[in-house]
């Protein structure tokens, strides 16, 4: 949650900075794409000082990262074989891994919200309402 509130804030200060510029829609997921991102955002993404990608893809765009597909609830989604599932994805992508009595959605092997074209099909400006249908209540 903490990094949800934190990450919604940073989404909104970049965009508004680029709309006050006069940046079209497709400007701004230009400017999200991670070889940008990393030079001129630095603070968004902890992986950007490494230079590393959260994904093994030629062109990764961090527009709608986290996902608007991912659903999470720090309290528990629900159970499992008594574990609690803390996360899972909408479309049934990706794996499962769970440890320490919880299960959490493994999103290392997809890469559908870092794709140019799933961004402009689905682009809003405004990142909390990409994401939603993320936080379950
Ligand atoms: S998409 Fe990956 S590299 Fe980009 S901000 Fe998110 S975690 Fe960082």
């Amino acid at each position: 949650m903490d990094w949800f509130e934190s990450h919604a804030q940073k989404h909104k200060k970049i965009v508004e900075k680029l709309q006050s510029k006069e940046y079209t829609k497709e400007q701004i997921i230009d400017y999200f794409d991670f070889e940008n991102m990393k030079k001129h955002e630095v603070d968004f993404c902890p992986l950007y000082k490494e230079n590393k990608k959260c994904h093994d893809m030629k062109s990764l765009n961090c527009y709608m990262c986290a996902c608007p597909n991912f659903r999470f609830s720090d309290d528990g989604i629900s159970k499992y074989n008594e574990q609690v599932i803390l996360s899972e994805c909408d479309i049934n992508n990706g794996k499962k891994f769970s440890g320490g009595g919880f299960i959490h959605q493994d999103c290392s092997s997809c890469t559908v919200p870092h794709h140019r074209a799933y961004i402009l099909k689905n682009f809003s400006y405004d990142w909390r309402e990409m994401m939603s249908e993320c936080k379950i209540k």
